[in-house]
């Protein structure tokens, strides 16, 4: 067993190289989550390959490590994988060798040390019928024991993806290659959304708890399935319904059949950083637009806590949403406090701390005449390790704010995810042993709240369900995971799709 593979996938921190990447977001500068993958599959068009580029785009903000595509044109595939965002990785000639009217795509944030080009989805293998691709967002948090136990009875791994584990189950089988698959998803656990793809066939399917969303749509015939719907609203095609948990959808030459692989009573837990923070406030969730549910955290928020103060701003772009939705539900004008450099591309600096943090200011702008001389309420969605919430609060000082009020659309976030976000180690996360007081002093705030766990829920509407939790996985808030974590005393957590 390699040490790559023993040890628990830590996430880096600041300096692993000579370069940060400030036009990704997924820099050691700024302590955000990271986004975990995003899939988008054509079952039936002419134009698969076309649709994929374009969907995959719209999802780029789930992964901008690696993107790849693969396309059956009913004989073979033809594929392509490479690192980079998914303009960089396709080309004219690329996208004129991808023939064929199915196709399952990927794009791909990973951890520190996984991104590679190997582990680049989709994932495409031989096997006894024919060719296989697999693509899949999530975390297979036993991943490691049955990989362990397949190399024990002679697999070969050619990566460190999960979703290769996944292949292998449904090669060993001896069943068809939907039963085969529905026997594979029974074997792991975890938070998944997965595209299965043979020469003929396209499979769809959730986990039991429905922890990764998925979505499928509908253009001129053909079925489109996609982790956001602001996909298939870029491609034109019609919103059908989400993929319901532990739900496997099979579509080959007799059409959709919509069959499952778990028959177990399971509480539905989709993962509440989708809404907070994850998806584009375009796309809806469980027929929810994301932009009026942040809105309406904005607006809890504002009952549950409010300031008396001059302007209220949100830390683009997640928290503008939310930002608006306190502005209104206060009367308090809301303004565009920050500013946020989307064209600053990949700069090569010294690692000094002088230069890193000239490197927020070259992401992130303070709007001096906005903001000097008020007392401002900044509005945000997360507080991972608290280092960028001080470096904000501290730019809004410098730029004349005479009190600084900072209010999290979410509960204070406590614990790792096992279900294919990339958090910190616990100890790492600074609400895991600091009380909220002592976070307000280390960010140097003037004062600082969280929205209550029923304001959560009663903001995405889930009040209306007879769950406590609202239908959502609260775990990383309140340690609560919808499934086992941890096996042979290992928890493997993070995302390694
Ligand atoms: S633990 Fe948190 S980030 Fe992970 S799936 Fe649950 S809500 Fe989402």
């Amino acid at each position: 067993m390699s040490d790559e593979l023993s040890q628990p996938q830590l996430r880096q921190t600041f300096w692993t190289g000579d370069y940060y990447n400030e036009g990704s977001g997924k820099d050691g500068l700024f302590d955000k989550l990271k986004e975990e993958c995003g899939v988008f599959g054509v079952y039936r068009h002419p134009d698969a390959a076309s649709l994929s580029y374009y969907g995959l785009h719209a999802l780029q903000h789930r992964g901008e490590e690696s993107a790849g595509m693969c396309v059956s044109d009913g004989g073979e595939f033809h594929y392509h994988r490479g690192m980079g965002l998914v303009k960089e990785v396709f080309d004219k000639d690329i996208m004129a060798s991808l023939v064929g009217d199915i196709a399952i795509g990927h794009v791909r944030y990973s951890t520190s040390g996984d991104s590679k080009l190997t582990n680049a989805q989709p994932l495409v293998f031989k096997y006894r019928d024919g060719d296989l691709a697999v693509a899949t967002n999530g975390n297979i948090v036993n991943a490691l024991q049955i990989r362990r136990e397949l190399e024990q009875s002679g697999s070969i791994f050619q990566t460190t993806s999960d979703t290769e584990v996944v292949a292998h189950l449904i090669a060993r089988s001896p069943k068809d290659l939907v039963e085969a698959t529905k026997d594979a998803f029974n074997q792991i656990v975890g938070g998944f959304a997965f595209l299965v793809m043979t020469n003929d066939k396209l499979i769809a399917a959730s986990d039991p708890h429905g922890l990764r969303p998925l979505t499928m749509g509908r253009l001129n015939g053909a079925y489109i399935f996609a982790s956001e719907t602001c996909a298939l609203e870029t491609i034109g095609a019609e919103l059908i319904r989400d993929i319901e948990p532990g739900e496997l959808l099979v579509l080959d030459k007799d059409g959709l059949r919509e069959e499952r692989f778990d028959h177990g009573k399971h509480r539905k837990a989709l993962c509440a950083m989708e809404y907070i923070y994850f998806a584009r406030p375009d796309s809806d969730l469980n027929g929810s637009n994301l932009h009026m549910a942040r809105k309406r955290m904005g607006n809890q928020m504002a009952m549950e806590c409010f300031i008396d103060a001059d302007v209220v701003t949100g830390v683009p772009d997640s928290s503008i949403s939310a930002a608006i939705g306190y502005a209104e539900q206060t009367g308090i004008p809301y303004e565009l406090g920050m500013i946020k450099n989307k064209y600053t591309g990949r700069t090569f600096i010294q690692p000094s701390q002088e230069l890193r943090e000239q490197g927020v200011k070259m992401k992130l702008s303070a709007v001096r005449r906005v903001v000097e001389g008020k007392r401002v309420v900044m509005i945000d969605d997360s507080i991972v390790r608290g280092t960028t919430s001080r470096r904000i609060v501290n730019m809004l000082r410098d730029a004349g704010a005479t009190e600084v009020h900072v209010c999290i659309t979410s509960p204070p976030f406590k614990n790792p995810c096992f279900y294919g976000i990339d958090t910190p180690d616990r100890k790492e996360l600074i609400a895991s042993s600091k009380t909220i007081e002592e976070i307000r002093q280390e960010i140097n705030a003037d004062s600082l709240h969280f929205l209550s766990f029923e304001g959560l829920i009663e903001a995405v509407g889930g009040h209306n369900s007879s769950d406590p939790k609202g239908g959502l996985c609260l775990a990383c808030f309140d340690n609560e995971y919808p499934t086992q974590v941890n096996f042979n005393g290992e928890e493997k957590f993070g995302c390694s799709c």
